[in-house]
């Protein structure tokens, strides 16, 4: 017998636990990608992660074929494209790992409802997340909103065991039409990871050789310190259950506080499968009354890191060239865009989605509302009004990380590189960077924009 299985965002062989079902109950696994125009072209568009995707579909076909299978592209709507393709093979079943987003839940049905009339089993499966996300829930079942007791039943919860990678699948059907990837999307200048699995099972070994005990103390450094591995749990080309698992063997400080991280992932996860709503609107219903301003060239001296604020525009830099950025950057330039600019955080998510390589509604949209104050984050708003120079003497004391992606400060010196526009003529021209002219002078005061971003909540809270 045959069945389908439908590759979405499970772009790997081990540990997939759809993959293993289908060759538990099936001689004949057809793996297949659907090119969705609605996620290639829609709202949540990106031309670097498209690339990126391209990139693991290959990896994923390459090795797929080593194991005497291959992977088979079909290009359009996920729910005409599955029947047609398990008629075509005979299939009675089609397998898939299920997601949690309120488009892909869409989808799915849509899928699950297209099969069925034909007589094919939808089978949806765990995998995306360390743990089954729907079943991480207080004792009396409701879902949880704050993360501190969600970790602590997500660490109890048993979780599932890993599963290998098979050796070898089953030939495709003779004859079959494999499909075509189209020409692929914007390159950036210097992306952050190779695409694919093996890729991220020599990222994930190196991490877990060593750098990963130093997490607790250097995960907030921002020119290093973390793994880089979110494009490939985006994309699972890592299986974030074998992420935990392994790197619980290591049993150091730092191991487990990254695990920590990973629940994380899986909180919002479940946040947003709770509220499929905040995709467009704040969590908070007091602050859906907020003002926010409307100035376009302040978004878009943001947008290009602009804004004479050194870590501010070494993060966007960042971003634009690899299309990754740093989290403790991500929450700077949240918290500049929100509460300094005034600005949407709908603007700044949707210009990350455009950009990620790890981009994904649940983590972007559950992260901004964090920083902007408006989800489910428990702590109030002023407690997340960052202040740009303490952020960078912190947690880039010596210049690293600004001086690599903002190459006009590379000789500002390191008593005035938070503050460039501090330094007197003969230091601007000693280090070759004129404030206005070389790089620009700040676009706002930051003490002023604190004490008006503190108006605007403190109005909005009111309100209600
Ligand atoms: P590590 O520090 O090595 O952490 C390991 C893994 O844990 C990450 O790969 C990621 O999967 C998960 N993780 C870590 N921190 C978080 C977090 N705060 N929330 C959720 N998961 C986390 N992450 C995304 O994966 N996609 C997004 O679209 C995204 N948008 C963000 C937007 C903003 C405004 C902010 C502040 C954060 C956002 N994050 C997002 C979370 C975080 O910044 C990235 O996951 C992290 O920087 C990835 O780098 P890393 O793999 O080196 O992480």
């Amino acid at each position: 017998s045959t069945c389908l299985l439908w590759m979405r965002r499970d772009l790997r062989l081990h540990d997939h636990p759809a993959l293993h079902r289908a060759r538990a109950e099936f001689d004949v696994v057809v793996p297949v990608f659907v090119l969705d125009d609605a996620l290639l072209h829609g709202r949540y568009a990106s031309s670097p992660r498209a690339r990126f995707l391209f990139g693991c579909l290959r990896s994923l076909d390459e090795q797929l074929r080593e194991r005497g299978s291959g992977l088979v592209l079909r290009r359009g709507a996920p729910e005409h494209e599955l029947p047609k393709l398990a008629e075509d093979v005979g299939a009675r079943a089609v397998l898939w790992t299920s997601d949690v987003s309120p488009y892909a839940l869409r989808r799915d049905a849509a899928v699950t409802a297209a099969l069925n009339e034909r007589g094919v089993r939808a089978v949806p499966n765990t995998g995306t997340y360390a743990r089954d996300v729907s079943k991480v829930r207080k004792a009396d079942g409701d879902a949880f909103t704050v993360f501190t007791p969600y970790w602590k039943t997500w660490e109890r919860l048993a979780a599932r065991e890993v599963v290998e990678a098979p050796r070898a699948l089953a030939p495709l059907p003779a004859g079959l039409d494999r499909g075509e990837l189209p020409g692929a999307g914007v390159q950036l200048p210097a992306p952050v990871c190779e695409p694919g699995e093996p890729a991220a099972r020599e990222a994930l070994r190196r991490w877990l050789d060593g750098p990963v005990d130093r997490y607790a103390d250097r995960h907030d450094t921002l020119a290093g310190g973390t793994s880089i591995l979110s494009p490939y749990l985006r994309w699972g080309c890592l299986s974030a259950r074998e992420c935990e698992v392994r790197a619980r063997g290591r049993a150091t400080p730092g191991a487990d506080a990254w695990v920590r991280q990973l629940a994380w992932r899986d909180f919002y996860a479940s946040v947003l499968l709770e509220h499929p709503e905040n995709v467009r609107r704040e969590f908070q219903p007091k602050f859906r009354s907020l003002a926010w301003h409307d100035d376009a060239d302040a978004l878009d001296a943001w947008k290009r890191g602009e804004t004479g604020f050194p870590i501010v525009d070494a993060g966007m830099r960042q971003l634009a060239a690899t299309g990754w950025m740093h989290n403790r950057a991500r929450m700077v330039v949240g918290s500049f865009l929100t509460k300094d600019l005034h600005l949407d955080w709908r603007a700044g998510e949707r210009h990350f989605a455009s950009l990620l390589l790890d981009g994904e509604p649940a983590q972007n949209n559950g992260n901004w509302q964090w920083i902007a104050s408006t989800g489910v984050d428990p702590a109030p708003y002023f407690r997340r009004i960052f202040n740009p120079m303490i952020q960078q003497q912190k947690f880039d004391p010596d210049g690293a990380y600004v001086r690599r992606w903002v190459p006009e400060l590379a000789a500002v010196p390191a008593n005035r590189l938070a503050e460039p526009w501090t330094m007197t003529e003969a230091e601007q021209r000693e280090a070759r960077c004129a404030i206005g002219l070389d790089y620009p002078a700040p676009i706002v005061d930051h003490a002023d924009e604190r004490k008006r971003a503190m108006d605007r909540y403190r109005e909005a809270s009111a309100s209600v």
